[in-house]
C-alpha cells in the first residue's frame, strides 16, 4: 500500500482508478491539466495540476510524493479528432509520455502501468484479437498509443522500470455509487451520446456507417465496465510488485456488440426510444474490435463481473441522471 501517481486522474477512467486505488488502501495522487478532466472528479487523494510536457513540474511532484508506481492515463482519446489533427495526438500522447518517462526513470520510480488501446490493432479482417496480433493502427490515436508501448519497452530496458500495458476495448458504465462517471466535453462516445439523446441534451444519435461487413451493417465493439477495467489495474500493480513485468494485457470480454444492438439495449434500460439517424462512416473506425484473450484471467486472475451491456448502460444512465461535474 503506498502512493500511486495517477496521470489523468481527473478523467473518466483515471477517476475510477483513483477510487479503486483508495478502496485498496493506496493514496492516489492525481496529476492532470484539466484539459478534458474535471477537478470535481478528484475525490480520493491529492490533486497536482500540471502538464505532461512540464518536466520541472513532474520532477517536483515526483520528489514531493515519492510514488511507488505511476498509472498513466492522461491522453487524448477521440478517434475522429485524431484523424483530423494527428499532430495533437503525437505531441500530447507521445511527446508527453516521453517527458513523463524521462522524469519517472530519473526519479527512480520502480513501476509503471500504461493505458493503451485495442485501436493499436487496427483493421484485422473479423478476427478476435489477442495480444500477439500485429498492431496496424488506422488512426493517430491508435498510432500514438502503440508508439508509447514501444517507448516504454525501450525505457524499461535501459532503466529496469517494471511495466505493464493494458489494451482497453470499449470502456463503458460508471461507478455504481455515483461518485464519479463519464463526462466529456464535447461528448463523442457512443453510449453517453445515446444517453444524451434520450435525455434531450442533444437532438439525436447519428450512427456512423451501416454498410460494414457485420451482422447488421454497423461496427462491432467489445464493451467492458469501467469498474472491471480499473480492477485489472489494481491487479496489475500487484503483478508488478511480485516481479512481473513487460506484459501486455487485453481488457475486454470477448463479446462483440453492434451499434444497433447497443442502441436497442439502451432503449430497454432507459425505457425510452433513442432518437437516432443513420449517417456515413466516421473516418478512422475499424469494422470490429473484439478481445480474444484470456491472458488477464490467467496471469492476473481478472474476471469481469459487471460487464454485461444492461449493467454498463444502467450504471451510465444512473450517473447521467446525476448533476455531473461543473468544474
Ligand atoms: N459511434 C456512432 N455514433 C456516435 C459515436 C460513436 O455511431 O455518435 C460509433 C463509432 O463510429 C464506433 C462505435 O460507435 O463504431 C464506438 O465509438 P466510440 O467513439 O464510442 O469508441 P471508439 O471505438 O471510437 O473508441
Amino acid at each position: 500500500m503506498g502512493v500511486i501517481l495517477v496521470t489523468g486522474g481527473a478523467g473518466y477512467i483515471g477517476s475510477h482508478a483513483c477510487k479503486a486505488l483508495a478502496d485498496a488502501g493506496h493514496v492516489p495522487v492525481t496529476y492532470d491539466n484539466l484539459s478534458t478532466g474535471w477537478e470535481d472528479a478528484v475525490k480520493f487523494g491529492p490533486f497536482e495540476a500540471g502538464e505532461l510536457s512540464d518536466r520541472a513540474r513532474l520532477d517536483a511532484v515526483l520528489a514531493r510524493h515519492q510514488p511507488e508506481a505511476v498509472m498513466h492515463f492522461a491522453a487524448l482519446s477521440d478517434v475522429g479528432q485524431s484523424v483530423r489533427e494527428p499532430g495533437l495526438y503525437w505531441r500530447n500522447n507521445v511527446a508527453g509520455s516521453m517527458t513523463l518517462l524521462d522524469a519517472v526513470t530519473a526519479a527512480g520510480t520502480p513501476r509503471f502501468v500504461f493505458s493503451s488501446t485495442c485501436a493499436t490493432y487496427g483493421e484485422q479482417d473479423g478476427v478476435t484479437l489477442d495480444e500477439s496480433c500485429a498492431q496496424n493502427p488506422i488512426n493517430a490515436y491508435g498510432g500514438s498509443k502503440r508508439a508509447v508501448e514501444d517507448m516504454l519497452r525501450d525505457y524499461a530496458r535501459a532503466s529496469g522500470l517494471a511495466h505493464v500495458s493494458f489494451r482497453y476495448f470499449n470502456v463503458a458504465g460508471a461507478d455504481p455509487e455515483r461518485q464519479v462517471g463519464e463526462h466529456h466535453r464535447p461528448e463523442t462516445h457512443l453510449i453517453p451520446v445515446a444517453l444524451d439523446a434520450v435525455r434531450g441534451r442533444r437532438d439525436k444519435l447519428t450512427i456512423f456507417g451501416t454498410d460494414y461487413d457485420t451482422r447488421d451493417g454497423t461496427c462491432v465493439r467489445d464493451y467492458v465496465h469501467v469498474m472491471d477495467l480499473v480492477d485489472a489495474h489494481i491487479r496489475g500493480l500487484d503483478y508488478l510488485a511480485k516481479g512481473g513485468t513487460d506484459t501486455v494485457f487485453n481488457l475486454g470480454t470477448g463479446d462483440g456488440i453492434t451499434e444497433r444492438e447497443e442502441k436497442e439495449t439502451e432503449a430497454e434500460v432507459t425505457d425510452s426510444a433513442v432518437p437516432a439517424v443513420e449517417g456515413p462512416r466516421r473516418p478512422g473506425d475499424c469494422t470490429a474490435l473484439v478481445s480474444g484473450s484470456r491472458r488477464a484471467a490467467e496471469l492476473l486472475g481478472w474476471v469481469p463481473e459487471r460487464s454485461t451491456l444492461p449493467e454498463m448502460i444502467g450504471d451510465a444512465w444512473g450517473w447521467h441522471q446525476t448533476a455531473g461535474y461543473t468544474k
